[in-house]
């Protein structure tokens, strides 16, 4: 079961409380329908990992709207979560709050020691972990899920962020990152993106499992994708978009961006092309994304090393 049982090690504290979200984005199906799942089988824990299922934003659920007053995902910076709450705060921030309550405080001892928030994107972007700093934790079931799930190409991306500003749930606990799986649309379940998401989320509890009882995991190195900008549609004076996405690049994420190669075409059939550094597109054509003003983001694909790591022994 454990390969490298003898090997020196980095120890660190076990993992023994694990939080899975979903319905963070009300109108994410997968995460929402996942979640259900775990909590009908609460009762049913077994081994050192002890799960919560939670639903992270059930008006938005209810609604089947990404969210009601504020997107949920963007209140857990440190200044949002202890900004004071009046009749007039937008439900999401209130909640936001809550959950923080619930699994954190973020920052805190107190913190749910992994924290899983699961997403949908209608971006072409399969299956792909998200995560803020650099951590260990997080960079060893990158690299577990993916010699797990080897027909399946399984990515990551790091937003550099401060924690303190880290805007998103999995920010609150004391590891965490989020999912995102696609492409599936708004309010569309899809049995094979379920299976993915739910297989991974399979293969993070049996890595908890094997870590806690004492496997040393070999250190290493994964690449990701670190975001370095993002990219607004061709508007007009109003404001009004003139293009979409250029049919080379939709569904085309994490397909390297060179200088020259199409982004936009207007609707007058012009070509607009990528300019400047080579570049890895993702997030191309997310729904959400219109009212932020985004077409999708750029990253560089960097490479993370790290060392072996195994639980410390009290
Ligand atoms: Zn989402």
């Amino acid at each position: 079961m454990c390969p490298f049982q003898k090997m020196e090690c980095v120890s660190l504290p076990p993992l023994s409380t694990f939080a899975v979200c979903g319905g963070t984005h009300g109108n994410e199906m997968t995460g929402v329908y996942a979640v259900r799942e775990m909590e009908k089988h609460t009762a049913k824990k077994k081994g050192s990992v002890s799960i919560t299922a939670v639903l992270a934003n059930p008006r938005a659920v209810d609604a089947c709207r990404r969210y009601t007053d504020t997107d949920l995902n963007r209140c857990f910076t440190d200044a949002l979560l202890s900004s004071p709450i009046t009749d007039s705060s937008p439900y999401e921030l209130s909640r936001a709050q809550e959950l923080n309550t619930q699994l954190g405080p973020k920052g805190s001892e107190k913190a749910v020691d992994l924290l899983v928030d699961l997403h949908n994107t209608t971006a072409n972007m399969g299956l792909c972990l998200i995560f803020y700093s650099v951590d260990w934790i997080t960079l060893h079931i990158y690299k577990y899920i993916q010699s797990k799930m080897p027909s399946m190409p399984v990515k990551a991306i790091q937003l550099d962020i401060p924690i303190s500003d880290a805007y998103s749930l999995e920010s609150v606990g004391k590891h965490g990152f989020a999912i995102e799986a696609g492409p599936q649309p708004g309010g569309v379940l899809r049995a094979d993106i379920f299976n993915m998401v739910k297989e991974a989320v399979d293969h993070t509890i049996a890595w908890l499992e094997e870590f806690n009882s004492g496997c040393t995991f070999e250190g290493g190195e994964v690449e990701a994708y670190t975001f370095i900008r993002s990219v607004d549609y061709p508007r007009d004076q109003a404001g009004e978009l003139t293009a979409a996405i250029h049919p080379k690049l939709q569904d085309n994420d994490f397909q390297l961006l060179r200088p020259g190669d199409p982004i936009f075409l207007t609707f007058s059939g012009e070509t607009v092309k990528h300019e400047g550094e080579e570049l890895y597109p993702f997030f191309v054509n997310e729904c959400a994304y219109y009212e932020k003003k985004i077409a999708f983001h750029l990253a560089r694909k960097t490479t993370f090393t790290f060392p072996s790591i195994c639980v410390a022994k009290d």
